[in-house]
């Protein structure tokens, strides 16, 4: 087993980090004030996603490019350490075109768009020139468990008629948000996976309604999380994505990629809080000691060293299995990260900020963003129980073949 980055990725590691350092990272602070004085898209964005673009590095997420697509070509496990990097910086993934939920919709219409829906829909956000989002929570239904949506989706002439409410639509408050796909049930009389659909709405179709922004622990994205409301939305019946009924396995087919690229930006974040961790405890002094001195925060940096280390290899070999396998066989690693690892991200973050002290909670420090955004990504594409539900079944189902195999290694009763 061979641990070391080709080559290849060596070199754009070094690329993507000097990208970061010099256009990136000096720009939080402005970033922060124009958001907060009402300016998103920021005024450098475009700049900035120009010179990624120019410097090659742009769509770094998506392995299968088929020729003409703007893009560099890495495998997942090529792609994990560059993701990772640009986790570091909350809004530093649009930059290069690798921003959640848009490159799994990418890799959704790339997998099932018409050669028509391509030309409209995935060229362009592959260009960087439109944003998207996903919509499937409901607000009323236990979304967590798929089957139960209830957005519906009926045939009505050459057309298709939405009528239902979403919310923590991801994106929805870009205002270079144009395209939602909409998940809902064409036929709910059909067997329970097979009942729904995906559909392409383009946004400022009549009948879609933005709600509301919805703060996440009282943060405002501006990109928003959002309720929308769809009434009597009509589309042209050729938006449908892939076949009626194939809404279910389609969902399940994005959720592959897209977990785990979350999963790869939050171990940067995590390891950006352990460096920043690490200074703080060697310029502090309480009770005559550097914070470091103090067995308890020694202990936080070596746990947190370790925590990240193993979901780094966790989430690696994942990514792994993906590019060897397909995500379908690696599902149970992907649950696997998933529960584990917003978990580590949002840990090391808290000890971080209580390092900190009160500065740890202030906006003065990245900390706090990064610890709000590691706890909204345990419900993210499936809460944590959900996952360990899906692990739990798949160990069990392997236990069952295996029923009696175990036998020869317990110990008969000793008898005198
Ligand atoms: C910041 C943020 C962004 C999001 N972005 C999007 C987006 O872009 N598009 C989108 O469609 N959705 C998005 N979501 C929604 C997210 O996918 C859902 O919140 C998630 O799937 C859970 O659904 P629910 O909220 O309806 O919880 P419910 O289904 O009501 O579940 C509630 C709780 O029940 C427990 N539970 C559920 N099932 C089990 C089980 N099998 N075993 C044990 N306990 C269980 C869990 O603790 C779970 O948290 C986002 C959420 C957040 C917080």
């Amino acid at each position: 087993m061979n641990f070391a980055y080709s080559p290849k990725v060596e070199d754009l590691i070094r690329r993507v980090s000097s990208f970061m350092d010099e256009h990136i990272v000096p720009r939080q602070r402005q970033w922060h004030e124009e958001v907060h004085a009402g300016r998103y898209p920021v005024s450098f964005m475009e700049d900035l996603k120009a010179l990624a673009r120019a410097e090659g590095l742009w769509n770094l997420f998506l392995p299968h490019l088929s020729g003409d697509e703007p893009g560099t070509r890495l495998t997942n496990l090529e792609y994990a350490p560059l993701a990772e990097i640009m986790g570091r910086v909350s809004w530093a993934p649009e930059v290069f075109n690798c921003n959640a939920p848009d490159t799994g919709n990418m890799e959704l219409l790339h997998m099932f768009a018409t050669p028509p829906q391509r030309e409209q829909w995935l060229v362009p956000l592959l260009e960087g020139k439109i944003r998207s989002a996903f919509a499937m929570t409901e607000p009323d239904v236990p979304s967590s468990d798929a089957t139960n949506i209830t957005t519906s989706i009926r045939r009505d002439g050459g057309d298709y008629v939405i009528n239902g409410r979403k919310w923590f639509i991801t994106n929805a408050a870009h205002p270079n948000c144009k395209i939602f796909i909409v998940m809902g049930k064409t036929d709910p009389d059909a067997e329970t996976h097979r009942q729904q659909s995906m559909i392409l709405v383009p946004a400022g179709t009549p009948g879609v309604k933005i709600v509301r922004n919805i703060t996440v622990m009282n943060h405002v994205s501006p990109e928003g999380h959002c309720e929308i409301t769809f009434t009597n939305v009509r589309v042209p019946a050729s938006n449908l994505l892939g076949e009626e009924g194939s809404g279910f396995a389609l969902a399940q087919a994005r959720l592959g990629p897209g977990r785990i690229h979350h999963c790869m930006r939050s171990i940067g974040a995590a390891e950006l809080a352990l460096e920043l961790m690490i200074e703080r405890a060697q310029e502090r002094k309480t009770f005559g000691k550097y914070l470091h001195q103090h067995g308890t925060v020694g202990e936080w940096i070596a746990k947190s060293r370790i925590e990240i280390d193993q979901a780094r290899l966790l989430v690696l070999k994942a990514a792994w299995l993906i590019d060897e396998v397909g995500a379908k066989a690696a599902r149970k690693e992907i649950s696997m990260i998933k529960a584990l690892v917003p978990q580590v991200h949002t840990a090391v973050c808290d000890r971080a900020m209580q390092v900190f002290g009160a500065m740890g909670v202030s906006p003065d420090t990245p900390l706090a963003d990064h610890w709000t955004w590691g706890r909204a990504l345990r419900y993210a594409d499936g809460p944590d129980e959900v996952h360990l539900q899906a692990i739990a079944k798949m160990e069990l189902a392997r236990g069952k073949e295996r029923l009696g195999a175990t036998a020869a290694y317990l110990t008969p009763p000793l008898r005198d």
